[in-house]
């Protein structure tokens, strides 16, 4: 009997160092990286992100070159493990035989999270790379919100929101922060608009108008990619989480009627402003963000 206690108790004495062990390891440094490709080093025209066109090729290669600069930067800074999240279009557009091999490729459409699939509160740092400025920018490449053809604004809490503004508050809710955002000079002023002063911004172009820019040279867009997530990654503990104010007003402008119209007519709790705007309110952010997707997502094409 005695003996039987021992033996229990070694093996509790065991599963409890194993567990410490498991904890520390959990401790280490993750990093989450959502990476668009509107905002990438290089890309100026809808067909270069766009699959099925001839110079697709080359966005993407270029893409997964901007995210391996930032995975550089995060391992540098004593990164323990980085995830990837490809969050453009069908979310396929990073080969996975590019992408860093020290770096977790999150790939595939549609995803819960969509942008924001698999973070959760284990990480210590978010950043947004290839980001773009909201619909509605003067002199920003592809500027758009969510669609192109659906989406004419967001305003959360009276805020007009860019992507990265949605995404931040997705990062906040679970106590994420966002330390970097890469892409034009447009979406850098508007992520220092929404984010605050101590966001680290790497811009790699600059638009004149929403389809041509003065280039950042490719190698030295990177390096200041890596350069950036290095100093963002350096200031950590004094980054706070970007996180609103429940109840969340959601306020969706479309750009025809007709695409209000079946949100209002099908959702429950959703209101119209006006005949292109609708409206709701959310105790829970995700869940705001849930009905903003479907909102985008049962609005017809223009
Ligand atoms: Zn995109």
């Amino acid at each position: 009997m005695k003996r039987t206690h021992l033996a229990l108790g070694f093996i509790l004495m065991l599963s409890i160092c194993f567990a410490l062990a498991a904890d520390q390891q959990k401790a280490g440094l993750k990093i989450y990286i959502s990476v668009d490709m509107e905002g990438i080093s290089g890309i100026v025209h809808s067909d270069q992100v766009s699959s099925g066109t001839a110079e697709y090729a080359d966005g993407r290669k270029w893409m997964a070159q901007d995210v391996n600069a930032a995975v550089e930067g995060a391992l540098a800074a004593g990164a323990t493990e980085v995830v990837v999240n490809d969050s453009h279009g069908s979310m396929r557009n990073i080969d996975p035989d590019d992408l860093h091999p020290r770096a977790i490729l999150i790939s595939g459409s549609p995803k819960p999270l969509s942008m924001m699939q698999g973070i959760d509160s284990s990480f210590a740092a978010c950043l947004l790379i290839g980001y773009h400025a909201k619909a509605g920018t003067e002199n920003a490449i592809l500027d758009h919100t969510i669609s192109s053809s659906v989406v004419r604004h967001i305003r959360v809490n009276g805020i007009e929101m860019p992507e990265l503004g949605l995404n931040a508050a997705i990062a906040g809710y679970y106590g994420v922060p966002v330390v970097l955002v890469s892409g034009d000079t447009a979406v850098c002023r508007q992520a220092g608009e929404i984010l605050g002063k101590d966001v680290v911004t790497v811009a790699v172009k600059e638009a004149y108008g929403r389809l041509a820019a003065k280039l950042v040279p490719m190698d030295e867009a990177r390096r200041l990619i890596t350069a950036g997530v290095k100093e963002a990654l350096g200031k950590l503990p004094r980054m706070k989480p970007y996180k609103l104010a429940s109840p969340y007003n959601f306020e969706l402008g479309y750009h025809v009627s007709a695409q209000a119209d079946m949100g209002a007519m099908l959702l429950p709790n959703v209101g119209k402003l006006d005949a292109r705007t609708l409206t709701f309110t959310a105790i829970d952010y995700i869940e705001g963000f849930r009905t903003l997707r479907a909102l985008i997502s049962l609005a017809p094409a223009r």
